[in-house]
């Protein structure tokens, strides 16, 4: 058989480190509702991130939605469709009208000069995406939330270690959502973080993971479940061991990447951002100047065993469970990149032999 090159793999720990870490839940028999493990991996993320208050949940999209509901917000919400599913449904299921907003030609991150003649009095909040990882513009939307005052929320799925100026990217806005599912650059299986600085919000964050319960007979809230366990945590605790290794090896493979395809013409990647600590979560480029190169190449490569994605084709507008409910030529910008974007394999095991012959494939089917 074949060997497959899929968009990413797992990074795991050694199986011996995970049994090491898990052994004393055999002891306490203690596996989920904020127990030791719980702690300890909450204490370690916080550090890591560089960040005062964090809240570990389930996954990165229940991040999202709990803390969208935990602001108790009514009305517009301006994001961006150039994303995963997750940030729509987490708008829309919290029962707020999502607002698109298109993205910039640079990193395909929302267009800021585009959010405020979005804005009227219906809109509440901003949820922006750090797509790929790479860091909007924090400056222009803090200033536009104030201006307005409106919530900012970052779906920081992609953004896990990313610094800007040497500050963890979980320090901007209200609250930044984080992910930690199997195929992102740090995960704990499936699970996610909010990082913040606001007492009130922790504790209606805890009560929204964990069924609205206040106390032994008290129920003030109509929370779901949305708690992390303790094989999660314990996978966290193993798995932050090894997190700048593995980014550097990530760091590598994209400049392996970029010394094949920079310049090529017809491929376009996204430069990197100069006061910016990369996480190197993805490397996306976009195919231009011939039709139906992007759907071209992506067949050259799977003929080839190499299993790229359409991160992020189509825009969430697009999707059959919003037809006829936005409309996705108003973010032409955002359509046009969806149509032409590749995102490559990237891993930090994935050899440099490996990215050379992938970027072979790809030159010699322009
Ligand atoms: C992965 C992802 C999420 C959701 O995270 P899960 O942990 O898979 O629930 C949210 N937003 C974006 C942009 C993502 O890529």
């Amino acid at each position: 058989m074949k060997n497959i090159i899929n968009v990413t793999r797992s990074s795991m720990p050694n199986f011996e480190e995970y049994t090491e870490e898990i052994k004393d839940l055999w002891d306490s028999h203690w596996l989920t509702n904020m127990g030791k493990k719980h702690k300890k991996f909450a204490k370690g993320l916080r550090d890591y991130l560089d960040v005062p208050m964090v809240t570990l949940l389930a996954n990165g999209h229940l991040a999202l939605e709990c803390t969208l509901a935990a602001f108790d917000l009514q009305g517009e919400v301006i994001t961006t469709p150039f994303t995963f599913a997750s940030t729509t449904h987490a708008i829309v299921r919290n029962g707020l009208e999502p607002v698109f907003c298109d993205i910039n030609e640079d990193d395909y991150n929302i267009d800021v000069k585009k959010i405020e003649s979005l804005i009227n009095e219906k809109t509440c909040a901003i949820v922006p995406v750090h797509l790929y990882g790479n860091t909007c513009d924090l400056e222009a939307i803090d200033n536009i939330a104030r201006k307005y005052d409106l919530k900012v929320i970052y779906d920081a799925a992609h953004a896990f270690a990313v610094k800007i100026n040497g500050i963890g990217i979980g320090n901007f806005g209200d609250a930044s959502a984080f992910s930690f599912h199997a195929t992102k650059v740090f995960n704990t299986i499936e699970g996610g973080a909010v990082t913040y600085n606001n007492d009130e919000l922790k504790k209606t964050l805890y009560f929204l993971k964990n069924f609205g319960i206040t106390g032994p007979e008290t129920v003030e809230f109509v929370g779901g479940n949305a708690k992390m366990n303790e094989f999660q945590a314990a996978m966290g605790i193993c798995n932050l061991r090894h997190i700048d290794a593995e980014i550097a090896r990530r760091q590598s493979v994209v400049k392996r990447y970029r010394e094949n395809l920079e310049g090529v013409k017809g491929i376009k990647l996204v430069q990197p951002q100069p006061a910016v600590k990369s996480n190197y979560a993805y490397f996306p480029i976009v195919l231009y100047g011939k039709s139906n190169l992007r759907n071209d190449v992506f067949d050259e490569l799977e003929k080839n065993y190499i299993i790229p994605r359409k991160y992020f084709y189509p825009l969430t507008t697009d999707y059959e469970c919003y037809a006829d409910r936005f409309n996705s030529n108003e973010t032409p910008v955002a359509k046009n990149i969806a149509e032409s974007v590749i995102t490559l394999p990237l891993y930090a095991d994935l050899s440099l032999d490996e990215v050379d012959r992938i970027c072979r494939i790809i030159i010699n089917s322009i």
